[in-house]
């Protein structure tokens, strides 16, 4: 095989966005797939055969090729599989107590403060008195509050703007409060969200981009997975040329369990050297192939990766007012993209979702705070 050509399958990329299209790829029967065609207004029939799958599409029967229509039925089945076997984080609702966990709990008055009344219980088995209040306990913001600041600051708006914003709600907090809140519950949901595995495809992207804390440049790495544009790891460094990125491929293979068996990355040479030192294996098949499109002459590009380097582009105001490099910010963008926000090109799903992590509930950055607390609450009880 020629060792320049690209291992990217033009026909799987293709599959795979006639998989996220919706109704794209209809399911007769476990072996009969309808699926559109990505050109033109008809649809070929993909199905199981004795020989695999077999397309009623011109590449399929003249070429003998597994056509992008094959490939699409492949990955919308991997997708389907995953969402049934979603891992599924539900909104927390106060029926045991969280102290000794007895369902026997009953209203106990109410605690006011300047912006909330907040129901009180009490635990008939351990007269343990809690709140409803999980994950918000001592905050003088309601949970909405909060929640509301923290999504507007992570679509790129300053600590000023969002001030602004709860200002003309009524609300009046200190550009502080709302830096303290993001700080507060980057970390919590980091924290849990950490110990839930992404189900992740086999192809990722990696990419640098320059921004500017404090008014010094610094490049920021990150790597994503190509299927469901789940941001994996990120870093960030001084200097492109020199910059080791093992650690962000490290963090990567821990965090997806695995190791992709395609990375595409830009010409720079330290990816190719991360790869070789992290990822090459003396087995052919355990290796990660590396794909710089500088080197393909622009055969394969990385626009996903650039696509969602946009999106943190967009958020630069944000990290230009931030002191320091770790902190929590650029954490909590990853939350955000990742868990909150419904993303176009995956039929509005999040990317969490189309890696099996379900958050339910009309407030997805409540849900995961109260579980976030409600396992720290467990934990506290514990010791
Ligand atoms: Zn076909
Ligand atoms: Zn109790």
């Amino acid at each position: 095989m020629n060792p320049m050509k690209p291992m990217l399958d033009a026909r799987e990329q293709r599959g795979q966005s006639i998989a996220l299209n919706f109704g794209w790829v209809q399911r007769v029967d476990d072996n009969f797939y309808k699926v559109h065609s990505q050109s033109r207004e008809a649809e070929y029939d993909v199905q199981s055969g004795e020989f695999g799958w077999m397309c009623s599409c011109p590449d399929s029967r003249y070429r003998n090729q597994k056509c992008k229509h094959i490939w699409a039925v492949e990955i919308s089945w991997t997708l389907r599989k995953r969402v049934e076997e979603s891992v599924i984080i539900q909104p927390v609702s106060v029926s045991n107590c969280p102290k000794c966990g007895s369902e026997s709990i009953k209203k106990h008055g109410v605690r006011h403060n300047k912006h909330a009344a907040l129901q009180r219980w009490e635990c008939k088995a351990c007269g343990y008195w809690f709140t409803m209040n999980l994950g918000f306990e001592g905050m003088h913001a309601t949970p909405e509050i909060i929640t509301s600041a923290m999504q507007i600051y992570f679509t790129g708006v300053s600590f000023r703007g969002v001030r602004d914003f709860l200002k003309l709600r009524g609300a009046e907090f200190s550009q502080q409060s709302v830096w303290n809140w993001v700080n507060k519950y980057t970390r919590l949901m980091e924290n849990y969200l950490e110990q839930i595995r992404p189900q992740l495809g086999d192809t990722w992207r990696t990419d640098e981009m320059y921004v500017k804390f404090r008014g010094n440049k610094r490049l920021l790495f990150g790597m994503m997975d190509d299927q469901t544009r789940f941001r994996i790891a990120e870093m960030v460094s001084e200097h492109k040329g020199t910059s080791d990125v093992r650690p962000m491929f490290r963090e990567a293979e821990a965090r997806a369990g695995k190791r992709p068996k395609v990375l595409i990355s830009d010409g720079a040479s330290n990816f190719a050297n991360a790869n070789q030192r992290e990822w090459w294996s003396r087995f052919r098949d355990q290796r990660t192939v590396h794909i710089a499109d500088i080197r393909l002459g622009g055969q394969v590009h990385n626009n996903k990766m650039e696509r969602q380097n946009g999106e943190w582009r967009d958020r630069e105001k944000v990290m230009r007012s931030l002191k320091r490099e770790d902190s929590p910010v650029l954490g909590g963008m990853t939350i955000f993209h990742n868990y909150v926000r419904p993303h176009m090109g995956l039929n509005g799903m999040t990317p969490a979702e189309a890696a099996g992590i379900r958050i339910e509930g009309e407030n997805r950055c409540l849900t995961i705070i109260q579980n976030a607390a409600n396992v720290e609450e467990s934990r506290k009880f514990a010791d």
